[in-house]
């Protein structure tokens, strides 16, 4: 199956998470079939099998994704959605900031900010469940955490200030990025089971 893959592209870490699918796509032997592109309007959603939603600032994505009228298009993708940071923010159910209209497609009440401010970043090794090959290397800014997930929601990773890493059928959150390490696994893994889905 060839996938394209729309990378949200109104604020953040876009092009970071288009070199990351390209070479997650390369290393499943995928790179010349299928393409990686950014998305900003709603019309540009209907080329797309999936979409990542990238870290960056949640309160400035949330609001241009209202200017954009891009919304409503967004809660009825039938796509998977690969969200970090800002972007695990957005899938939420329910965050602690009213300025925040999230799109509810992860059943999961999340905490902007729960490791503290940007000189709090910091970065560790992770175990990730059922990933192959080690502890992964997160690197966590302004990081999210859910405090609570529902039910059918698989928990990938979880720290002492909650979960980091949930998988929802085609969806996967990550409260870290992945995107700028040089580890496409997590990436693959997403997309692996875009594929399965869509074949089955
Ligand atoms: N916690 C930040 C926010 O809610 C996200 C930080 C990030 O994406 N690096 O906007």
């Amino acid at each position: 199956m060839d996938v394209n893959i729309g990378v949200l592209a109104l604020q953040g870490n876009v092009s970071e998470h288009i070199d990351a699918f390209r070479r997650a796509l390369h290393m499943m032997g995928r790179g010349t079939s299928s393409e990686v592109f950014e998305v900003r309007h709603p019309g540009d959603l209907n080329k797309c099998d999936a979409l990542a939603i990238p870290g960056g600032e949640s309160t400035t994505i949330s609001r241009l994704i209202e200017k954009n009228h891009l919304h409503e298009p967004l809660c009825t993708f039938s796509g998977g959605i690969f969200a970090t940071c800002a972007g695990m923010v957005l899938m939420a159910t329910y965050v602690d900031d009213v300025r925040i209209r999230t799109l509810g497609l992860i059943d999961m009440v999340v905490d902007r900010n729960a490791f503290g401010r940007q000189k709090e970043s910091f970065e560790a090794d992770i175990p990730i469940e059922g990933l192959e090959g080690g502890p992964f290397h997160a690197i966590f800014i302004r990081a999210p955490v859910a405090k609570w997930v529902g039910a059918g929601i698989t928990v990938l990773s979880r720290m002492n200030q909650g979960v980091v890493a949930v998988e929802y059928g085609k969806h996967m959150a990550l409260s870290f990025h992945p995107e700028l390490s040089c580890d496409t696994r997590l990436h693959e893994r997403f997309l692996k089971k875009l594929c399965d889905n869509n074949s089955t």
